[in-house]
């Protein structure tokens, strides 16, 4: 079934909904409550569902977009859509300015952060006499279109669901992208996203901005249809309720936020309709029973009620990539290619007073295999942070290709060809594994976040996929690929993390214990893959404990103990090294 359908089907049900003779007034207003609503409810799920940032905020952005066309169109008499661009730029510019301040907390904070400026605005809002203090700003005139002034809740429906829509599916376009896959990444963690050149504080701040927009448009909606703006629908109460919203519908997903509007705002006109006349009209026991009946639903449905419900219907969306799709262009080599691949001269990293790794010198030259070996705890994770840049070092050199990249953030590493795989795998889980794995060709992509939502970036996108999928089956996992990459053994998602790595078109692949949780037969397989890559030129430098698979595979082994080299050969002169068979090979036999 093809993705469109069932917004074509939402949109028909939806414009014929309000047509229906004998439709009670009230149900349009609730309905039109419900897309208001909505839209902000649809920017936390890629704020909060998706990117992982908690914001109580997003009341205080509707503020924003409606206190913009109401004082513009009151005071200067412009025309409702005239102002609309000034609603969305004066929200995402609060957007930017709250955003570079509250993205970089972290943890507890940010949601705290996001508090106290809701807070904050709520007062601002109230206090400025331009604004007209707590009463707010009046005789806001309604949206027209021609000789049509919408006055009554049914014009402006049409209004709010056309945005409603065409919000969504900007929204879901978003989402399955090259920019969407790096927003999607964010929220398990930075660390494997930036190993392959995603700007992560670029993104927070992106989705910071269009959850923001999204608001401001709903705000701009809102002037225009109570056609006064006063600062309570814009306070923390406010906030709290859309986020709400967003995890009742389902955080993560773009028709969650509407399902949310839809259940929370029903539920609470029927509670305020009825319960009064069940119980006499004893005050405010509606908000108690709305609380208790909301728990007792996200009880049943603990992702939120739209991926429950997708559950039961069972429509599956395949998005493989086509064989049509051209090839990526290759990665820019940068560099000389006289010095040796990976030169790391006394690397030095202490942890307080533990030194991890230890004045390590050690080379990797072009279409080699090395091994670094070592008792756990030796240092071998922590050196290969400090040649990804995902750790400073306390001391010494790390160059590639005769370029010092020691400090270097690790989106710039990746750009001279050195792509990595994580001893604990960090993949995202509720990602497929064709998108997991395209994550490592964001590099070699270009399309930006509008291009994106407008569907312009289907060439690029196609030869994105074409490449993820041809590195999928590279390794063996092409019928893994349209699975969730979280559903895999462990032992598949390390290979994974090898297919994600071959998409940056790596000249040296830093591979952490990548045979741990193989089969035999898989372990075959990935020492033949490693042999064919080096026959294609590329190096590898190896962290594992299977003795067998590292003597077989490497041209060259690194030795450490307790953060210190102990010994450097071959894997003959290795096996028989008396200092190496003292700290380590003695140790497991
Ligand atoms: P290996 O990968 O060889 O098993 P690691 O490089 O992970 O070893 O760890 C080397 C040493 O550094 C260990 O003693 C470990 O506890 C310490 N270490 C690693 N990362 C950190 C960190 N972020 N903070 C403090 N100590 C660390
Ligand atoms: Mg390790």
């Amino acid at each position: 079934m093809p993705r469109w359908l069932p917004v074509l089907l939402f949109a028909s049900v939806m414009t014929v909904l309000p047509l229906i003779p004998g439709i009670p007034p009230f149900w349009i207003v609730l309905l039109d409550n419900i897309g208001l609503a909505a839209l902000v409810a649809m920017g936390l799920v890629l704020l909060t569902g998706v990117g992982g940032l908690t914001s109580f905020g997003q009341a205080a952005f509707c503020g924003f977009g409606a206190y913009t066309t109401a004082y513009i169109t009151t005071v200067y008499g412009l025309s409702p859509w005239l102002t609309l661009p000034a609603s969305l730029v004066v929200a995402g510019i609060a957007a930017v300015l709250l955003g570079l301040m509250t993205v970089r907390l972290s943890g507890h904070y940010l949601p705290l952060g996001t508090i106290a400026w809701g807070i904050a605005l709520y007062y601002l809002f109230s206090k400025l006499d331009f604004l007209g203090r707590n009463d707010g700003i009046s005789r806001v005139p309604p949206l027209s279109i021609g000789p049509i002034d919408m006055y009554d809740p049914y014009s402006i429906y049409f209004v709010i669901w056309a945005m409603v829509l065409i919000s969504a599916v900007l929204t879901m376009n978003l989402l399955d992208s090259r920019t969407g896959r790096a927003i999607r990444a964010l929220r398990r963690g930075h660390v494997a996203a930036e190993a392959f050149g995603v700007q992560t504080a670029r993104a927070k701040l992106l989705v910071f901005i269009y959850a923001a927009v999204l608001a401001g448009l709903s705000g701009w909606l809102y002037a225009h249809f109570q056609r006064n703006v006063n600062p309570t629908p814009f306070g923390p109460q406010a906030g709290i309720e859309y986020l709400f919203i967003a995890v009742v519908g389902g955080a993560g997903y773009v028709w969650g936020g509407v399902l949310g509007a839809a259940i929370v705002i029903i539920l609470k006109e029927v509670l305020q309709g009825y319960l009064p006349l069940l119980f006499g009209g004893q005050g405010q026991l509606e908000i108690i029973v709305f609380g208790i009946l909301l728990v007792v639903l996200l009880q049943l449905a603990p992702g939120g009620v739209w991926p429950w419900l997708a559950n039961l219907v069972p429509l599956k969306f395949r998005r493989t990539a086509t064989g049509k799709a051209g090839g990526l262009p290759a990665r820019e080599r940068v560099g000389s290619s006289a010095a040796p691949l990976l030169k790391v001269e006394r690397a030095r990293k202490q942890f307080g007073g533990v030194v991890a790794v230890n004045d390590v010198s050690f080379e990797v030259n072009a279409a080699e295999i090395v091994a670094l070996i070592g008792p756990n705890g030796a240092g071998k994770s922590t050196t290969f942070n400090l040649i990804t840049g995902i750790l400073t070092t306390t001391g010494g050199r790390i160059e590639v290709h005769g370029k010092p990249v020691d400090n270097t953030p690790p989106q710039e590493v990746v750009k001279l060809g050195i792509a990595r795989t994580f001893q604990h795998v960090k993949l995202v889980p509720d990602m497929t594994v064709l998108e997991n794995v395209a994550i490592g060709a964001h590099l070699r992509g270009r399309s930006g976040a509008i291009t994106s939502m407008l569907r312009f970036d289907r060439g690029d996108e196609a030869k994105l996929l074409a490449e993820a999928t041809r590195q999928i089956e590279r390794v063996g996992l092409g019928a893994e690929i349209d699975q969730l990459a979280g559903s895999l053994s462990l032992g598949q998602q390390r290979i994974v993390e090898i297919a994600r790595a071959l998409c940056a078109d790596p000249e040296l692949l830093l591979l952490d214990e990548p045979a741990a949780g193989l089969r035999h037969l898989e372990k075959q397989r990935l020492a033949a893959l490693l042999r064919q890559l080096k026959a294609g030129s590329m190096s590898v430098l190896l962290v594992e404990h299977d003795m067998g698979f590292v003597m077989d595979l490497a041209d060259r082994i690194v030795v450490l103990d307790f953060g210190t080299r102990i010994a450097e050969g071959t894997p003959d002169a290795i096996k028989t090294n008396p200092d190496v068979i003292k700290a380590y090979l003695g140790a497991l036999a």
